[in-house]
């Protein structure tokens, strides 16, 4: 035999990780696991079974959680939370440090317990997973040292009901418990029913270090314990990673209720390859992207997009790639991938790889064998798929990549943004020119830029449209555990810098004609409303001021369309531009202040002039900040930096207050449209003729048609309407009734922001929650200089 021929048929001999401390560590627990609360273990009432999915034999039996579990658990929490948020975050951050440093002390018995519980490759958990956990306690040890002086005026929210899926246990644990404990949170945590072994690992070193007892609680148990949770009335925060389905699900649980929540749902990301990439690096890319943890990751690269210059060459050598990765033993250092979780989503991903063959796709597999045990998927490639098939959209959660082709950027933008999903992205070209021209066009959380995968505490993780809302990690995710702190009475009030207005002329044009009807603004233009009814507005003493349109579903399309169309106009301008559009807005209300007081004073029978001058006061505050709501630079542990640009959200309803007609309507609107979002306007019910007359001062101002809609009638039944509308992509509602709001929106799970009538927040809450984060990894210096 040739030295070349022996080169062609060496192969990798075995090379096992012993399983032996995790066994020795489950040998004394054979009675089965209790629950962690209160910082005791408890007897549970009854148990299931966990299993190795790589042989399907019995690890442990698991505690079935109850209500009555979720109940105590919630109690402690709640009994430890004075506690905690008194300790401070400096205090707080040694217990951070001390969770970080038993991961790291123990790290091979968490890596191997992963590996059996889950059936992830052992490379991966002792090489991915359990560094990453560390590195979230380590670093958000960090930030609750840092919490008072940067994030001032700030509380812990309180008690977080945390959710968490199997395919990255200790992982996910780390992301939800790591900034809920930096910021004074106290948490009751439940794991996934197929992989809750690494979370009671871990319930043992928040004993070992002394943490004080409540402040982490587990609860295993199936859905319905999470469901429990979720439902229960002390919990003040909820963050869940898992299914859309249960997403949706959660969202209706916790409408109206008050609740804060973040949702990490699923996708179905586009792995995008331009002409000019190096197309050795992507077909790594694409191993990482789509057969890391068998697929059965929320951001994986699921769908390949090529350029059709080089389809057939860069699928042959994909194909070539997939013949050489190792599918067996997860706890196999030479194994790339594992087994799948359990039988059932083995089941799944083979009715839909057959579904995607039956609807016409080519399917590849490689010629590796899987063992004959345990629940093994080979890594699959389907090629002749249609954008449309079930396939290329449904998140398959499994090591299966659909492979389609685009002929220009603009198609590959198109073909990228087809799903409802927008969790990441990947682009893969030598230009750095045509990432950066397209990144900002991609609707995803995450953007990695010739790299695939990449995570890092420093950086903020979450999606956009229905792939969940909130951010976990970087110094966005701290903000999903924080609210503001009650301001003491004497500083109460406008806090927004509404101080100082120069602009106000004391010429105005009268009151204006009364008696008149109003036409709803869509477009740029006044409106006949489709119904063709009016209805009657009313005096403080009863007196028929005039008429406005009685806007119905039909108006409100109309003005979504709109919207739609004016928004990527719009939140693509400058914020320079932005700004100036409402300095002038401003000027001109200004012109008309004699004019909008009486108008005020004649609806509400209240002083109008200061009512004017606050919005005026309102409109320059933020045109001031059209152009400085600045994003971040992470600084992660790759060799990466970190965009974090705030996009607009794209098209927002609002429901204005039913007090202060103008200045109710200004608060919300400005803000809005300075940060880039289109608007659907509904005015006060009760008191609109301020907000059809601003439709002279938009007109002369130069806002673009369709920036800013306005459409009277029923405040609720047509903020009802917006929130169910599909192509909106967030709502705020000042009212009464934020549980129909947040119901009505779970089709797309747009974000939703409900108020009630008189809160004042913070300027810097309305400049986060009018825009999300997108997070752009840019490859950056392989060695650095310093
Ligand atoms: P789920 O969304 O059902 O599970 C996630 C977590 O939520 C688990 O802890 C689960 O408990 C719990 N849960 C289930 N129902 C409820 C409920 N009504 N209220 C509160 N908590 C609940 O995901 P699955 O594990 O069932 O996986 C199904 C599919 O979801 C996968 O095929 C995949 O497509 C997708 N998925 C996506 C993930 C992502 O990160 N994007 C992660 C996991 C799954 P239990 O484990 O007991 O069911």
């Amino acid at each position: 035999m040739s030295v070349a021929e022996i080169f062609q048929t060496m192969d990798y001999g075995p090379a096992p990780e012993s399983a032996a401390p995790a066994q020795e560590w489950l040998a004394t627990h054979t009675e089965g696991f209790g629950h962690f609360i209160g910082g005791v273990w408890t007897v549970a009432a009854s148990h299931f079974p966990s299993t190795n999915p790589a042989n399907g034999k019995v690890l442990a039996q698991i505690g079935q959680g109850t209500d009555t579990d979720i109940a105590a658990a919630v109690a402690a929490a709640s009994a430890a939370l004075a506690g905690w948020k008194a300790l401070g975050g400096s205090q707080r951050a040694r217990f951070l440090y001390a969770l970080a440093r038993q991961v790291q002390k123990h790290a091979r018995l968490f890596a191997v317990l992963e590996t059996l519980d889950n059936g992830k490759p052992i490379r991966e958990t002792r090489d991915i997973d359990i560094p990453l956990v560390a590195r979230h306690f380590y670093h958000h040890a960090g930030w609750a040292t840092l919490l008072e002086t940067e994030y001032p005026g700030y509380e812990a929210v309180g008690v977080c009901g945390q959710i968490i899926p199997w395919n990255f246990p200790l992982l996910m644990l780390s992301w939800k418990i790591a900034p809920a404990l930096a910021a004074g949170c106290t948490i009751v945590l439940k794991p996934a029913e197929f992989t809750s072994l690494t979370a009671l690992l871990f319930a043992q070193i928040c004993q070992e270090i002394g943490l004080p007892p409540g402040v982490v609680n587990i609860v295993t148990g199936a859905g319905a314990t999470g469901a429990a949770l979720v439902a229960h009335p002390d919990v003040h925060k909820i963050a869940f990673t898992g299914s859309t389905e249960v997403g949706r699900q959660i969202r209706q649980a916790t409408a109206g209720t008050g609740k804060k929540l973040t949702l990490e749902l699923g996708g179905k990301s586009p792995f995008i390859v331009f002409e000019d990439a190096d197309l050795d690096a992507a077909v790594e890319g694409v191993v990482d992207a789509i057969w890391f943890n068998q697929g059965q990751v929320c951001c994986a690269g699921s769908r390949l997009l090529v350029q059709e210059s080089i389809e057939p060459r860069f699928l042959a050598k994909l194909k070539r790639r997939m013949e050489t990765l190792r599918v067996g033993d997860p706890l196999d250092k030479v194994t790339d991938i594992g087994a799948i979780v359990a039988p059932i989503q083995l089941t799944r991903i083979d009715e839909l790889v057959r579904a995607g063959v039956a609807e016409g796709a080519i399917l590849f597999q490689p010629v590796t064998a899987c063992p004959e045990e345990g629940y093994f998927y080979p890594p699959t490639l389907l090629t002749g798929v249609s954008p449309a098939s079930r396939v290329v959209q449904e998140e398959i959660f499994g090591p299966v990549l659909v492979a389609l082709s685009f002929r220009t950027p603009a198609e590959a933008v198109a073909l990228a943004n087809n799903t409802p999903y927008g969790l990441a992205a990947s682009l893969w070209s030598e230009s750095i020119n045509q990432c950066l021209e397209t990144a900002p066009k991609l609707k995803a959380g995450t953007v990695w830029i010739n790299g695939t995968n990449l995570f890092d505490a420093a950086a903020g993780f979450g999606g956009y449209r229905e792939s969940g809302f909130g951010r976990e990690g970087g110094k966005e995710g701290l903000w999903e555990y924080l609210v503001a702190s009650p301001l003491p009475p004497a500083q109460r009030g406008d806090n927004r810098g509404n101080e100082g207005n120069h602009y106000i002329s004391p010429v105005g044009r009268g009151a204006g004609g009364l008696d008149q009807t109003a036409k709803l603004y869509i477009g740029g233009k006044q409106a006949r409303p489709d119904s063709g009814y009016s209805r009657s507005v009313l005096g403080p003493g009863g007196a028929h001021l005039g008429e406005v349109g009685e806007g119905n579903r039909k108006d409100i399309r109309n003005a979504v369309e709109a919207s739609r169309a004016a928004s990527s106009g719009w939140g693509g301008a400058s914020g320079h531009n932005r700004g100036q559009i409402l300095y002038y807005l401003a000027e001109n209300l200004s012109y008309r202040t004699a004019e909008f007081a009486a108008r005020i004073a004649m609806q509400t029978g209240h002083d109008g002039a200061s009512e004017v001058d606050a919005a005026i006061a309102q409109l320059f505050f933020w045109a001031a900040w059209a152009d400085k709501n600045e994003g971040a630079i992470h600084r992660t542990v790759q060799k990466s930096v970190v965009l974090a640009m705030p996009e607009p959200l794209g098209v927002l309803g609002i429901a204005c207050p039913t007090e202060q007609p103008l200045l109710g309507l200004i608060q919300f609107v400005a803000p809005a449209i300075a940060l880039g979002n289109a608007v659907i306007v509904i005015p006060s019910e009760v008191h609109p003729l301020s907000a059809t007359d601003f439709y002279q001062v938009l007109e002369t101002s130069d806002v673009p048609g369709g920036v800013v809609n306005i459409v009277t009638g029923e405040r609720d039944t047509l903020m009802k309407t917006l929130a169910e509308h599909d192509d909106v992509d967030g709502v705020w509602y000042v009212g009464e009734n934020a549980s129909l709001i947040e119901r009505a929106s779970v089709g797309n799970l747009k974000r939703t922001w409900c108020l009630k009538p008189g809160a004042l927040p913070r300027h810097d809450v309305f400049l986060r929650t009018a825009t999300q984060v997108k997070n752009i990894w840019i490859p950056y210096a392989d060695e650095l200089p310093w």
